[in-house]
């Protein structure tokens, strides 16, 4: 559905970082195995964000915002192959420290597209 680098506050707290790689799957397609733990926290849309953690690596997985429940968000570290994901733009840039400025050029919103 996208792939963008998200710079919310959300997603910082999250990782540790100034911004998360992101692809947005339908939930309707998406399949998870294996053991999970599920973190809610509050987003930036004021909805819970829940995140998905692996139970054996602790690893961020996917989120399930709340806000939008037919979406899964995967987090493109996570991926078998993290070269696979092409980001489309990075949003929440107004939030973005200077230190994590990205090396690739991206059309950039301030906050969410459309908003
Ligand atoms: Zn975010």
């Amino acid at each position: 559905m996208f792939s963008t680098v998200c710079h919310c506050r959300d997603c910082q707290r999250a990782s540790g970082s100034g911004g998360v790689p992101v692809l947005g799957v339908a939930r309707s397609s998406f399949v998870s195995r294996g053991p999970i733990k599920q973190v809610r926290t509050k987003g930036g849309s004021g909805h819970a964000a829940v995140r998905n953690f692996c139970m054996e690596c602790g690893s961020l997985l996917y989120g399930t915002p709340e806000s939008a429940p037919e979406l899964v968000t995967i987090y493109a570290g996570t991926l078998d192959d993290p070269a696979d994901f092409h980001p489309h733009d990075a949003i929440f840039v107004a939030h973005r420290p200077a230190w994590a400025k990205l090396a690739m050029e991206l059309v950039e919103h301030s906050e969410f597209p459309g908003t």
